[in-house]
């Protein structure tokens, strides 16, 4: 068969790749200059670093295959995420452990008693949380809430946290002993050439062509049996319903010589400071030796439709919205869509992967069998 793949990001060149091996055509474009999508890695032309040139990624998971799957194509190096908050005139460590519950609040509790005391500042009448305020004041309290999630959160997503979901924040842990690796997963490491890297690795097939700086038109899909599209869901469909909200990221580069900050990722909680956070790239490589150092203050906002999309806002009242773009989707015959653009959801890389291999796995079982894909 011959497939067309929109987006030269993780899922298509996963699914590329299982369907080239099973002998299919593939053809993958993407309207940027480069493959990988929002994981693309470079090195900085000054300084050498290896830039995580999209904003930090950190791979982590407890899918054994999705691991072993990613290794086939990468080597992969010990990094454990250990980000820091700079929040009301301190420095502190996330996820919020005990280290940081002693140093908010002054004092020298082991496990226990922090869980007690965590307990007594917490919500417990908010039941079952219906959005991101709730979530926050129902696991930490306000103290807590308010240092380290609000100011940050209202920067990251433009909004009030009343409005986001709670899922958001069950992304982050809260931990009642010293563990600051941000991730609580099986596996985690850095690829130690990059991901653009480890995704041009999985793209070298003979099955497999790249066409770079090539916007998608509807008669690319005339000469294709079947599509992956992994753009915005809202755009394959001109936005004919409306636009579904996706926040964008502005990066402020400056080089400093030397350690600029000492860590990879440093947080800004407090509203006042404009950018979320600040990335020393050069941390996500331990392994390197750079006499500069080059960093990303990052800022995010509303994306205009000029703007790469990066998250997925998912407002609680964007709901029926995405509901209606969803059953669009599914009423759409030959097109499958992918990713976190192409689904609409907060994907982490290796949950994008995981869906991939099982895409791929259905689609070949389809055709194998000869039903519609
Ligand atoms: N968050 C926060 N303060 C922090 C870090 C995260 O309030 O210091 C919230 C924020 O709303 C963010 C969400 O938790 O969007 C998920 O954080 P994560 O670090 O997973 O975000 P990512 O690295 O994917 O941008």
């Amino acid at each position: 068969m011959r497939i067309l793949l929109v987006g030269a990001g993780l899922s298509c060149a996963v699914i590329g790749r299982r369907l080239a091996e099973a002998g299919h055509d593939c053809r993958i474009i993407d309207s940027r200059p480069h493959i990988a999508g929002n994981c693309h890695t470079e090195r900085d032309g000054e300084t050498g670093v290896q830039m995580h040139v999209y904003g930090p990624h950190i791979f982590h998971t407890d899918d054994a295959e999705v691991w072993d799957y990613v290794n086939g194509f990468a080597e992969f190096l010990p990094y454990q995420n250990r980000v820091k908050s700079t929040t009301q005139g301190a420095v502190y460590s996330l996820p919020i452990n005990l280290l940081t519950i002693n140093q908010f609040f002054g004092k020298t509790m082991r496990p226990d008693e922090a869980r007690d005391f965590i307990a007594a500042q917490a919500d417990l009448t908010i039941e079952d949380p219906q959005n991101f305020e709730e979530q926050a004041l129902r696991l930490v309290g306000r103290d807590l809430y308010e240092a380290f999630f609000k100011g940050y959160t209202e920067k990251q997503w433009g909004c009030s946290p009343t409005e986001l979901p709670a899922s958001i924040l069950k992304r982050l842990p809260v931990r009642f002993n010293y563990d600051d690796n941000y991730f609580f997963h099986r596996f985690q490491g850095m690829p130690k050439d990059g991901y653009t890297q480890m995704i041009a690795a999985i793209l070298d097939h003979p099955r497999i062509t790249v066409e770079l700086e090539t916007p998608y038109a509807p008669d690319m899909a005339d000469a294709a049996d079947h599509v992956f599209w992994s753009g915005p869901l809202d755009g394959y469909f001109g936005y004919e319903l409306g636009r579904l909200g996706y926040r964008t990221l502005d990066f402020e580069r400056f080089t400093h010589d030397g350690d600029y900050q000492g860590c990879a990722v440093m947080n800004y909680g407090d509203r006042e400071v404009p950018y979320t956070r600040i990335t020393e790239h050069k941390h996500f490589s331990p392994w390197e030796t750079h006499q500069g150092s080059v960093c990303y203050r990052e800022y995010s906002r509303a994306a205009q439709p000029e703007d790469t999309p990066y998250y997925p806002i998912r407002l609680v009242e964007e709901k029926a919205l995405l509901e209606d773009y969803i059953a669009a989707a599914e009423a759409v015959e030959g097109v499958t869509f992918v990713g976190r653009l192409g689904t609409y959801r907060y994907l982490d890389m290796d949950v994008t992967i995981r869906e991939a291999l099982d895409t791929a796995a259905t689609v070949l079982r389809c055709i194998d069998e000869g039903r519609p894909v």
